[in-house]
């Protein structure tokens, strides 16, 4: 059964829509401006379920899933969004028991999604300059996944070098990758893949530069993704007005072995 229990994590989802984070404890009462929800009112029962608050406010507890988390968990740097968050685990073709290396750590969005996709038998080896990014992502990890033990985190410039090679896969969320590519062409196996985000034109031409100034890199592509929702309401059956209309442009290369010599 996949009941509530003590210890979970859930959102208590207000009828208007608003999510107050709750962690469930035998005997806990969850207020909020006058209003109680005792958590045994939750715990034990069917994850879903609408429970009623001293006012009669009827509120859905679910645990948080990935996405919600990302978007309410506190944040040091600025997260990666659940729509780049989806694209990059498969255009980085991220698969069960892959070593992944990723810079930087940020807020640890992008890490829980490298975590939960290459699964026990796989590792992540996160690399971050700013101590208190290291210590906030980690945080955000231990709050959502409990201890991950295949999880490394170093506080090393990725610029100054790569010491973890050889590895599957390589995500770059930081200002300059282009300097990270030379490291990259060592560090990343035969058929690696290498993936960076970007927020402008102009650092994405230099990285691309830098990947075709490569012999290893090949197969180098750039892309971005719009994530439109929609209304639907009666007859009114539309776009919604407003969208993020912009987050980061996304270049993936592939990484190939070194020539023979003819
Ligand atoms: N992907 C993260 C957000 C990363 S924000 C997330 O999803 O939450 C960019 C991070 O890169 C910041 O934490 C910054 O401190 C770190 N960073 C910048 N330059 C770096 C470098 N040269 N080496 C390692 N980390 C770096």
């Amino acid at each position: 059964m996949n009941d509530l229990r003590a210890g979970d994590r859930v959102h208590l989802i207000s009828p208007k829509g608003r999510r107050y984070t709750v962690v469930l404890r035998p005997g806990g009462i969850f207020q909020f401006s006058g209003e109680r929800v005792p958590h045994d009112d939750l715990i034990g029962r069917p994850e879903g379920i609408t429970v009623r608050s001293s006012r009669g406010r009827e509120f859905v507890a679910l645990r948080p899933t990935l996405a919600e988390n990302v978007l309410k968990m506190p944040r040091g740097a600025q997260v990666i969004y659940p729509k780049d968050l989806a694209l990059i685990l498969m255009w980085a073709d991220i698969y069960p028991g892959a070593k992944v290396l990723e810079a930087g750590i940020g807020s640890g969005a992008l890490t829980m999604a490298l975590l939960r996709s290459v699964g026990e038998k796989g590792s992540v080896i996160s690399y971050e300059i700013r101590e208190d990014f290291a210590a906030r992502a980690q945080e955000n990890i231990l709050q959502f996944m409990g201890p991950v033990p295949n999880l490394v985190v170093r506080l090393k410039n990725i610029y100054e070098g790569i010491e973890d090679g050889p590895v599957d896969r390589l995500l770059l969320d930081l200002p300059e990758p282009w300097h990270v590519v030379p490291h990259a062409a060592k560090a990343l196996r035969p058929g690696g893949i290498f993936l960076c985000l970007l927020p402008t034109v102009p650092q994405v031409q230099q990285v691309v530069a830098a990947l075709r100034a490569e012999p290893r890199f090949g197969f180098i592509e750039t892309f971005e993704t719009l994530l439109r929702t929609w209304n639907i309401d009666g007859r009114s059956v539309r776009p919604d007005h407003r969208m993020v209309a912009h987050s980061a442009f996304l270049t993936v290369a592939r990484c190939l072995s070194p020539s023979e010599p003819a």
